[in-house]
């Protein structure tokens, strides 16, 4: 809904045709393809932490990121189901829905073109300016009609160590990521990707601390850890402070 009077708004101000209402329409269209990248961020977020997705507000840079661990996530589609045992040409496939996208690229070059005209020039070509606004326009309109956005990528499923949350990634997209975070915001433990001799580990990236009053086990982000870093028991509420770095090692070739 929020897209349509954002395309219903876009249309008007194009149609006025005058120079103000253009770069109006400008920021109008600016607008709406944040409005479809916070959609699709959302959707992802259900999967991954939603600190790691809305980190970047600019739809470009998030895509870009969302891309990186989702490789499919801005490409359209059409989902079609038919019954089972039949020869593949005689299947009758029935259409579930379809969605459309706007590339990553796409959503790059609409997001910087239109923004440079978010500046004080006196030499704005407005055919030029309405061109790329209803291209941006028919774009806007074609995602506007999806009627499904799914997702049915191959996941890597583990259990959170610290917090028990179900985490899932795209098998596809791990390949270019090194860290896994925990998506529930209270926990953020964060997992490193180790590849071993069969196939890939992945270890907790947290070093553990048992509270000193009730020998609750608390575990810490590694990279928050440093001398003079306090933390709270979670059990008993006792505060302790990091007062020393200790080196751990082992025999190599055992
Ligand atoms: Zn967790
Ligand atoms: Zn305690």
């Amino acid at each position: 809904m929020e897209l349509t009077n954002k395309i219903k708004k876009i249309e008007d101000l194009i149609k006025e045709d005058s120079e103000d209402a253009l770069i109006y329409a400008v920021l109008e269209c600016r607008m709406a393809i944040e409005i479809v990248s916070k959609k699709k961020i959302d959707f992802y977020c259900k999967r991954y932490n939603t600190k790691l997705l809305n980190k970047h507000w600019q739809p470009n840079k998030a895509i870009k990121l969302l891309k990186q661990i989702e490789p499919q996530a801005d490409q359209s589609y059409e989902l079609m189901i038919s019954r089972e045992g039949q020869d593949t040409e005689e299947k009758n496939w029935i259409s579930l829905g379809k969605h459309e996208s706007l590339s990553l690229k796409s959503t790059t070059d609409y997001f910087h073109k239109l923004g440079s005209y978010l500046h004080y020039r006196n030499d704005t070509d407005l055919n030029k300016l309405k061109k790329l606004l209803n291209s941006a326009l028919s774009d806007l309109t074609r995602v506007n009609q999806s009627t499904l956005m799914s997702d049915l990528a191959l996941t890597i499923a583990f259990e959170c160590k610290k917090c028990s949350t179900p985490i899932h990634y795209n098998e596809e997209g791990t390949k270019n990521i090194h860290e896994f975070v925990c998506p529930n915001p209270s926990c953020e433990a964060v997992y490193k990707k180790k590849p071993g001799g069969d196939g890939t580990q992945l270890i907790i990236d947290n070093v553990m601390f048992t509270c000193q009053q009730c020998e609750q086990k608390e575990y810490i982000n590694s990279s928050k850890v440093d001398i003079g870093y306090i933390f709270t028991c979670s059990s008993c509420k006792a505060q302790h402070e990091v007062i020393e770095k200790q080196w751990m090692y082992g025999l190599c070739n055992l």
